[in-house]
């Protein structure tokens, strides 16, 4: 079994439910007692937010690259940087390391294509909503239409990301809030809604809605699993 790198921190919140995908992963493939090989490296998210809302990418790549050096030279042979935001800074980081770095947008179009989906809602934060690099990604490696909420929507999104679910906190309004959401993409044409951004599963889940939901945590945490599984030719 391959030893798989995770870049956690951002937030915890998150990157212990990575952890816990993981190891459950590998333990129901390999049954027994097996359970993951994993090395993380966690960074203090305080430091990640300020960089992100000053707009300093380059400094935020800068420190995400030095954190997956530590995890190559702890022992890893792949690295997920466990949030959907930061692959804002991917190529930066994947410059800095020799190990493979399994691209969150990837791993989830690969799932989008398999199951003939063409056309997806799209929740994260401001940043993934609304910038190029994740939707670019889908759009034209996958040939997936991308669609994003409406302004006032995409502001309520973002800040219960950032004031809730960061700080683990699960409100039902919230969950209100994100529902009629994901309604409205739908309703809009979106054949399913991609949860971009890591904490959303902790909010909503398949079954609050009869949209079908990919969460990205779940998506990219398997990936994780079969790259550790895979043998070498
Ligand atoms: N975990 C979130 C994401 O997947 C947001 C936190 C961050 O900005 O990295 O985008």
């Amino acid at each position: 079994m391959k030893t798989i790198g995770l870049l956690g921190g951002m937030s915890w919140e998150s990157t212990a439910n990575y952890y816990a995908a993981i190891n459950r992963g590998i333990q129901q493939q390999l049954g027994g007692l097996h359970s993951a090989k994993i090395v993380m490296v966690s960074v203090d998210f305080a430091e990640v937010e300020r960089l992100q809302s000053a707009a300093c990418w380059s400094e935020a790549g800068q420190l995400l690259a030095r954190a997956a050096q530590q995890v190559e030279a702890a022992g890893a042979e792949c690295l997920l940087i466990c949030t959907n935001t930061m692959h804002k800074v991917a190529e930066q980081v994947e410059q800095a390391i020799r190990i493979p770095l399994l691209h969150i947008a990837h791993a989830t179009g690969q799932i989008l294509t398999a199951q003939n989906i063409t056309r997806i809602g799209l929740l994260g934060t401001r940043f993934t909503m609304e910038q190029d690099f994740y939707r670019e990604r889908l759009e034209r490696q996958f040939g997936i239409t991308v669609s994003i909420p409406e302004q006032t929507e995409r502001d309520a999104v973002h800040r219960i990301i950032y004031e809730e679910l960061c700080l683990g906190n699960v409100r039902e309004r919230s969950r209100s809030t994100y529902l009629r959401i994901i309604e409205h993409l739908a309703e809009r044409g979106a054949q399913g809604v991609i949860l971009g951004c890591t904490e959303i599963a902790m909010l909503v889940t398949p079954q609050h809605t009869h949209v079908p939901l990919f969460d990205t945590a779940a998506i990219h945490a398997q990936a994780a699993v079969e790259f550790a599984l895979q043998r070498d030719e």
